[in-house]
């Protein structure tokens, strides 16, 4: 099949790609009601792991609590499936998709009847914004669509629905020969990416929105900041960023499970820095890829190995 995959695992039972399929009156379909995560294996020197696993596998719970979405699996059953999905596929390294979402019951808005259904597939998936982007960097513009703000609907939980807004700011992005967007919160500000969080680069300082700013608590974005506090940066995790200072930063990255660490290299046809990958760009880049793919020893609590 196209995917390379041709195993799910799908509420509690292994199945073939074809086979992992959903009824069209899923509520989850109509209505947006599903939370979600990505995750990445990586072929470490030590075997494939599934960096910090945990944590995802804990923020896919605490989406679902704002919907009253029990999901019907225990994390360890959830975990084991992932793990057995990676190895009867033979995946080295992977991308890792596990969903739950309101199934059929009935179409009323109110989901109380409905079942909560769980799938989870694995699948090779390289740089989400291509190899050459990770070196030299992507034009991106602020998107003419604002985030929504986390006073209309949770913005720290991973739903589906949510993902109509990403949808319109990258599509925007794209037909305006961007690879991507930034979009800004309802008050203005610099949010995050329409799948990444977003840092800034400034005298040798780093910024990055805090939560107050309706983004995603990324995990890429935890680990940059723990990252870069051990290499002795100072990191403003809770910064307000204008539009403004974007043109005018130093540097400028998206982090993300799937982007990984990308830099930007132009915002609004305006050159950023130098116009290619900063300086410390590299140097946290350097040091994300060198954790994930364990050419050093720090940090083994973040993975879980195969
Ligand atoms: N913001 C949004 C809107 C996202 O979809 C993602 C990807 N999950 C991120 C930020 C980055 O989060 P993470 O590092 O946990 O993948």
């Amino acid at each position: 099949d196209e995917m390379d995959v041709d195993t799910i695992w799908q509420n509690g039972e292994f199945v073939d790609w074809e086979d992992a399929t959903t009824h069209v009156l899923t509520h989850g379909l109509h209505y947006g009601t599903g939370v979600f995560e990505g995750a990445r294996a990586y072929n470490t020197e030590e075997g494939t792991a599934i960096f910090r696993w945990e944590e995802h596998l804990d923020r896919l719970y605490a989406s679902g609590k704002p919907y009253e979405m029990e999901i019907p699996f225990t994390k360890e059953e959830l975990s084991e499936a992932t793990l057995e999905l990676l190895r009867r596929q033979d995946l080295k390294s992977a991308y890792i998709r596990p969903i739950a979402y309101y199934g059929y019951d009935s179409l009323g808005v109110s989901p109380r009847d409905c079942p909560t259904d769980v799938a989870i597939a694995c699948w090779p998936w390289g740089a989400y914004l291509g190899e050459e982007a990770l070196e030299n960097g992507i034009k991106v513009m602020v998107s003419s669509w604002r985030k929504h703000s986390s006073s209309q609907i949770p913005t720290n939980a991973k739903t589906t629905g949510l993902y109509v807004n990403s949808l319109l700011a990258g599509e925007e992005a794209r037909r305006n020969g961007c690879a991507e967007a930034i979009v800004l919160n309802k008050e203005g500000n610099v949010a995050e990416g329409p799948g990444e969080n977003i840092f800034l680069v400034r005298d040798g300082e780093i910024f990055t929105p805090g939560l107050s700013q309706s983004i995603l608590d990324g995990i890429t974005r935890d680990t940059v900041i723990t990252l870069a506090r051990e290499m002795g940066y100072t990191v403003h995790d809770q910064a307000v960023i204008s539009r403004g200072e974007l043109h005018t930063a130093d540097e400028l990255f998206f982090t993300g499970s799937a982007a990984e660490v990308t830099p930007i290299r132009q915002v609004d046809n305006v050159e950023i820095g130098s116009g290619s990958r900063g300086p410390v760009t590299e140097d946290l880049q350097t040091a994300f890829f060198d954790l994930v793919e364990r050419r050093t020893d720090d940090h083994d609590e973040w993975f879980t190995y195969v």
